[in-house]
């Protein structure tokens, strides 16, 4: 079922609590691959209800971000949310979400801006105000929908810090579940951004996790010295790629470390054809 407002997704949730169903939310922007695709099976293997979000959020986006280019597959999305059984899809547009003349604009919304130390590092020292955006669109989502449990990527490893985060400080009643990361056969991790690369970019950018398995598999080798392993990263890199950062941290607290451990996860943005890329490897599985 296709809804686009809050008050009818409510009003359906509603009915099924009563009932008794365990209610599952996969947040998503859409342009649905196999990796959201796996967040809903997982969602569907816990749930008795599975409410997917198809929305382009646009006050996660900065200024000069792809708000505008961001791909939009509605139609597709909906057939592979039916072939999964999901129950809702809520596709609503950006008024329906903040009203008139929100877009973009601090000033006329309440925000959930995170503690500081999270949003200042990795992927928040050039996406200025995403995280707000984020947790501030994954709030209202959970108070829309009040699912049992929500699913979340590992791709996206910092977003789901941050909102287990936003989850504990706010007592927000659900549990975050977070799913492994899907990737091509090739090892390219899959990507809705991954649309805007021609195939030799695609090629280009399979750097991203020759990068961290290269590291991983040092690390199991026995170097654990964090700048020893980030250098084994550059002798990757060409012209072709611009890389934002290449990070070790604590895999829960993102707290950074000397002397890498199994608890922590390396983590690096890199820009192919312009095309703004993020992965990243647990160290200790
Ligand atoms: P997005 O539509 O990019 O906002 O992603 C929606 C959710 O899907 C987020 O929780 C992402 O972490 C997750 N996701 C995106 N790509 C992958 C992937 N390759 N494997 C697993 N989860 C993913």
């Amino acid at each position: 079922m296709l809804l686009h407002s809050i008050d009818e997704v409510r009003e359906v949730v509603q009915k099924w609590k009563t009932e008794g169903y365990k209610v599952g939310l996969v947040p998503t922007m859409g342009a649905l691959h196999d990796g959201h695709l796996s967040l809903i099976k997982k969602a569907k293997s816990i749930c008795d209800k599975v409410v997917v979000s198809d929305f382009v959020n646009p006050i996660q986006f900065g200024p000069n971000e792809d708000f505008d280019k961001y791909p939009r597959t509605l139609d597709t999305d909906m057939k592979l949310c039916d072939e999964e059984g999901v129950d809702i899809i809520f596709a609503p547009t950006p008024k329906e979400m903040y009203g008139e003349g929100q877009r973009l604009s601090n000033n006329t919304l309440t925000y959930v801006c995170p503690p500081f130390f999270y949003v200042n590092t990795l992927c928040g020292k050039t996406r200025i105000g995403h995280f707000d955006g984020v947790c501030t669109v994954v709030l209202k989502l959970f108070n829309i929908v009040q699912p049992d449990y929500a699913f979340f990527g590992q791709k996206d490893a910092q977003q789901v810090i941050i909102i287990k985060k936003m989850v504990k400080d706010l007592n927000v009643p659900v549990e975050i579940i977070q799913c492994p990361i899907v990737r091509e056969a090739s090892g390219l991790a899959l990507s809705s951004r991954n649309k805007y690369l021609s195939e030799e970019g695609k090629k280009d950018a399979l750097v991203l996790s020759k990068i961290l398995n290269n590291i991983k598999e040092c690390y199991k080798k026995g170097i654990v010295d964090v700048n020893a392993l980030k250098e084994t990263a550059y002798s990757f890199l060409t012209n072709k790629h611009d890389m934002e950062y290449l990070e070790i941290v604590d895999k829960d607290t993102l707290e950074n470390k000397t002397a890498a451990d199994d608890n922590s996860i390396a983590l690096t943005a890199i820009r192919v054809e312009n095309v703004r890329l993020i992965d990243n490897i647990y160290l200790g599985e």
